[in-house]
C-alpha cells in the first residue's frame, strides 16, 4: 500500500469539472490580474474568515512582509515569533531590516508565552504567533501581553485556514493575518498565492497599495511598493475550493482522531496534544518518535511517506548564525527537532491506510524497541 504524504491529484479528480470551468471562464474572460475573481475571492476569503478585508496577494511570505513593512516595522525594531515555523515568518522580519527575536515552543508545538515578557526591549515593536500545522496559539495570553506593551500582533495562518480559538476564527485577534495557499496548504491554491486579511481599513488600504506597486490608482504612485497580487486564475481555483474547506477540515480531523485512538497505545510514541478551547485543523499531523530517522527509514520502505516540520529550528539555521543563538536557548524546540515526525494528512486518507501507517510503526517498535 503505497501512502504519499498528501495527495493533491485525487481532491483534483473529485471536483475536476468544477475546477476545469472555474479556469476555462478566466481564460475566456480573458482578465488575468485583478478583476471579479479576485474581487469575489477576497470578499469571500474575509467573509468566511470573519473579517472586514482581504488583500490577495502572490504568496503567503509577501503577506507577512507587506503587512510587517505597512506597520511601520524597520531597522532599528525587534519582532518576536517562534523558534519553529517556516523561515518565511523570520526572513520576513529580517527582510523589513528589523531582527526576529526568537522564543522558544511549548509542549503543543507553539510559542511559549510565559517566555515572551523576558524577551520583550525598547525595540520591541510586534509578535507573530504561528498557528503551527492548524493548531491555535493561546491568543488570549498574547493578546495581554501585546496590549501591556503596546505591541502590533501579526497572526501567521498559514497553516491554520478557519482553525478556532475560543470558538473565534484564527486571524482575528490581532492587528493582522496573513494566509497562504500554497498548494499543499489546507487551501491550496494551483500555484503560488497568499492574502492578509484585517479589520483595520487604513492598513488594508495601504497592504493594497504596497502590494499594487504602491499605486492607489494606475498610474499614481504614492509610494514605492511592491508587485504581489493575487491571479486570476488562482482566485477562480480558490474560490471554488472555498465552498469544501469545511468538509476537508472535517475529514482532517476525523483523520487525526483515529491515528490518535491507534498511536496512543504505543508507548514509543506521543500524539500530539491538542489545547482546550481550540479546534485545530490539522495541517500537519505531528508526533514525537522514539527513533525517530529509524522508523522514517522502515515507513518510506514500506512507500509511507513522512516529513520533518522542521529538522533544523530557525535560531539555528545557518541564515542566523549571525545572532549567536545555541541549541540550549531553546530546550524544548532543539530537543522536538530530533523526534517529530509529521505523518501522512490529508481528507481523502482512508482509514484502513491510517491503520496501515499505525501498524507499520507498531510493528517497527516491536522488531528494534
Ligand atoms: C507556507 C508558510 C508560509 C509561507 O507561505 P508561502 O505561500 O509559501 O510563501 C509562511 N508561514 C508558514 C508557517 C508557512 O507554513
Amino acid at each position: 500500500m503505497e501512502i504519499p504524504f498528501v495527495d493533491l491529484k485525487i481532491q483534483y479528480q473529485n471536483y475536476k469539472t468544477e475546477i476545469d470551468k472555474a479556469i476555462f471562464d478566466v481564460i475566456n474572460d480573458s482578465v488575468f490580474i485583478k478583476g471579479k475573481y479576485v474581487e469575489r475571492f477576497e470578499n469571500e476569503f474575509a467573509s468566511k474568515c470573519d473579517s472586514k478585508y482581504c488583500i490577495g496577494v502572490a504568496n503567503g511570505t509577501d503577506a507577512l512582509f507587506i503587512i510587517l513593512k505597512m506597520l511601520g516595522i524597520g531597522k532599528g525594531d525587534e519582532v518576536i515569533t517562534t523558534s519553529l515555523s517556516w523561515i518565511s515568518t523570520s526572513e520576513t522580519i529580517s527582510l523589513t531590516g528589523a531582527k526576529p527575536v526568537f522564543i522558544d515552543t511549548d509542549d503543543y508545538y507553539l510559542i511559549d508565552t510565559y517566555k515572551i515578557k523576558d524577551k520583550i526591549t525598547e525595540k520591541t515593536k510586534a509578535i507573530i504567533p504561528v498557528h503551527l500545522y492548524g493548531n491555535p496559539c493561546d491568543m488570549d495570553k498574547i493578546i495581554m501581553i501585546a496590549n501591556e506593551y503596546k505591541l502590533f500582533v501579526i497572526e501567521d495562518c498559514a497553516q491554520a485556514h478557519f482553525a478556532m480559538y475560543n470558538e473565534q476564527k484564527v486571524g482575528t485577534f490581532s492587528d493582522a493575518a496573513t494566509f497562504s495557499f500554497y498548494p499543499g496548504k489546507n487551501l491550496g491554491a494551483y500555484g503560488d498565492a497568499g492574502a492578509i486579511v484585517t479589520n483595520d481599513k487604513i492598513l488594508a488600504e495601504k497592504c493594497r497599495m504596497f502590494s499594487n506597486h504602491g499605486a492607489l490608482h494606475k498610474h499614481n504612485h504614492l509610494i514605492e511598493g511592491i508587485n504581489s497580487r493575487l491571479d486570476s486564475l488562482q482566485a477562480a481555483i480558490l474560490l471554488v475550493k472555498l465552498n469544501y474547506i469545511d468538509e476537508w477540515n472535517r475529514k482532517r480531523y476525523e483523520n487525526a482522531v483515529i491515528y490518535n485512538k491507534i498511536l496512543k497505545s504505543i508507548p514509543n510514541v506521543k500524539i500530539p496534544k491538542i489545547k482546550s478551547k481550540t479546534k485545530h485543523i490539522f495541517h500537519i499531523y505531528c508526533i514525537l518518535a522514539e527513533k525517530r530517522d529509524y522508523l522514517r527509514k522502515y515507513l518510506n520502505e514500506k512507500t509511507i511517506a513522512t516529513q520533518i516540520h522542521y529538522p533544523t529550528i530557525l535560531p539555528l539555521m545557518p541564515a542566523y548564525s549571525y545572532l549567536n543563538y545555541q541549541q540550549k536557548d531553546f530546550p524544548k524546540s532543539s530537543l522536538f527537532q530530533k523526534n517529530i515526525l509529521s505523518l501522512p494528512m490529508y481528507p481523502e486518507l482512508k482509514t484502513n491506510e491510517i491503520k496501515f501507517v499505525c501498524d507499520s510503526i507498531k510493528e517497527f517498535y516491536e522488531k528494534y524497541a
